[in-house]
């Protein structure tokens, strides 16, 4: 009788439970990070893009039209850490691209680790591999999924610089590569690798010789292509002597690196995106990425639009010409990814690890009151001032950065000089300045109004044992540092929608099209994509999830 009548209930809740099954989980996850790509760049050029590429992206996946950095400082080492741990620099302690360490007494780069074992491998040269993502403070998507899968799942990152192929591989990555100027090879550290050799496949890869061969195409324009979207006297703004890329079309590449003894300037030509996608594509297939049922990650992230438009700015010809290469990069990277994996097995996201501005100095042209604020004269000026005020020169500044500055707090105890009276007269001489909003110790920070203008992105920056002493905030359209990249370049950095604005786009599997222009956040990525695997979110995640991303 027993049996009877599981078997009825059997035969009742079978098709019930096959109807409630949870989704198959996509085989490969695939994220896209185009350095400092500001949304409107989707639009800017869509005239001139190919049906593969951007436009097949929108066309048959899903994009959150208005996703925004939910903090700043918005730099590579931050944008890369949130995008792919779901939290602001508040949680995962990934403040800037360099900082002050207390512990070291000096500056820091992010993913600098001087640990003796950390060592460089696939290149004699000894600093360049000293990386790892030690500094990072919470646990990434990435590591979430290899937990979840008991290690089955494969992760790598692949990025020209080494914090954007690092931040997103996470801490138990199988592999991070990163592209050395000096022998033009994809390298990585011993904290992946511990034999200390380079895996086979990323070695033939290195002795096939593409740096020359793409060095040796030169940088030109797009035979019969207008350049419509930009300014054909933009040249007016550049320094013509800023090398490595001084000049105009037709770029003598070889004659660059030649001239440099340097592979640097692939970062910035178009080629460098091609050559980060052939290696993408040799790590799919050498590592048999999206093979089996454990999903596997696949972490990518294209530097050429950021060296690009940090040299020559968002309306030169050279940006146009880099970002309709992309484009036509990526349908290509689409289409290998639909043959190899399938087009229901995979799921892309691409996004930015943060926008980019106008140049100041054209802006300037146009009658808008912008510039460039001197923050490397900075520290000086203030200690000069500091010294008048205490009648003596005491050195109080340790380091000035992304708008933040760290005081020497062993000199104020033992000098017993009253550190507020230290922060006024920062802050007075500071609030002087035309190209300054408003500034603010870390406890006034806390302290401001939700409603104050741009505090939650302010403190969402601030992490409690890295960050700076005293925060400042530069009034809309300023630089905060003397253009390193020639005079008609652009940079980013601000809690300003230029730098927090950024595409989002979901594609393949089960993603449905369609798009949504309500608020995201950058942090929302993370927490989607742990829906979507049905895994945890990282263990720092403040985001949430993308609710019509995920609708069927
Ligand atoms: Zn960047």
């Amino acid at each position: 009788m027993l049996r009877k009548t599981l078997l009825i209930l059997a035969v009742i809740f079978l098709p019930l439970a096959a109807q409630t099954q949870t989704p198959a989980s996509p085989k490969l996850v695939v994220g896209v990070v185009v350095d400092q790509m500001r949304y409107d760049f989707l639009y800017r050029y869509r005239d001139s893009y190919s049906e593969n590429g951007f436009k097949r992206l929108l066309k048959e996946g899903f994009s959150c039209e208005n996703t925004h950095f939910n903090y700043a400082p918005t730099y590579t080492g931050p944008g890369h850490a949130a995008i792919y741990t779901g939290t602001t620099p508040a949680v995962n302690g990934i403040i800037a691209n360099d900082w002050w360490d207390p512990q070291w007494n000096r500056r820091r780069y992010v993913t600098e680790d001087t640990l003796p074992t950390v060592k460089t491998v696939g290149s004699p040269e000894v600093k360049v591999g000293q990386h790892s993502p030690r500094v990072l403070m919470s646990s990434t998507i990435t590591d979430e999924l290899k937990l979840a899968y008991n290690f089955r799942s494969e992760v790598v990152g692949v990025c020209l610089k080494d914090r954007g192929s690092i931040l997103p591989a996470g801490h138990i990555a199988d592999g991070a590569y990163w592209f050395d100027d000096k022998t033009g090879n994809w390298i990585t550290s011993t904290y992946y690798n511990k034999s200390g050799v380079l895996p086979d496949w990323v070695t033939r890869f290195n002795q096939q010789g593409l740096p020359e061969k793409y060095l040796a195409q030169g940088w030109k324009k797009i035979e019969g292509h207008e350049y419509r979207q930009s300014y054909d006297d933009w040249k007016q703004y550049e320094d013509a002597t800023y090398q490595p890329l001084a000049g105009d079309f037709p770029y003598d590449l070889n004659k660059i690196k030649s001239e440099n003894k340097s592979y640097k300037v692939l970062r910035i030509a178009p080629q460098g995106t091609s050559f980060t996608f052939d290696f993408a594509r040799a790590a799919v297939s050498q590592m048999q990425l999206g093979l089996d049922a454990d999903p596997d990650f696949l972490c990518v992230s294209l530097s050429s639009t950021d060296y690009c438009a940090h040299q020559f700015g968002i309306h030169a010809e050279e940006t146009e010409d880099t970002y309709l290469k992309l484009d036509r990069e990526i349908g290509q990277f689409v289409s290998f990814l639909d043959e190899k994996i399938g087009r229901d097995n995979y799921v892309l996201f691409l996004t930015a690890d943060h926008g980019g501005a106008e140049t100041p100095e054209h802006l300037k042209a146009l009658n808008f009151g912008v510039g460039v604020f001197d923050e490397d004269n900075l520290e000086k000026s203030l200690e000069n001032t500091l010294g008048q005020y205490l009648g003596m020169n005491a050195n109080l500044i340790k380091y000035i950065a992304n708008q933040q500055i760290w005081l020497d707090w062993d000199v104020i105890d033992e000098l017993e000089i009253n550190p507020s009276d230290v922060a006024s007269v920062i802050a007075q001489q500071l609030r002087d300045s035309a190209a300054v909003y408003d500034v603010f110790t870390r406890d006034e920070l806390m302290m401001l109004p939700a409603d104050y203008p741009f505090a939650p992105l302010l403190r969402g920056g601030i992490h409690p044992k890295r960050s700076g002493d005293i925060i400042y905030q530069l009034n809309p359209g300023w630089h905060s540092e003397v253009p390193l990249f020639g005079g008609g370049g652009t940079t980013h950095g601000s809690t300003y929608a230029y730098d927090t604005h950024v595409p989002l786009i979901w594609f393949g599997g089960p993603i449905r099209p369609g798009e949504t222009f309500s608020s995201v956040n950058i942090t929302d990525i993370a927490p989607t994509l742990a829906a979507m695997l049905r895994i945890m979110e990282p263990n720092g995640c403040t985001g949430k999830v993308i609710e019509s991303v995920m609708k069927r």
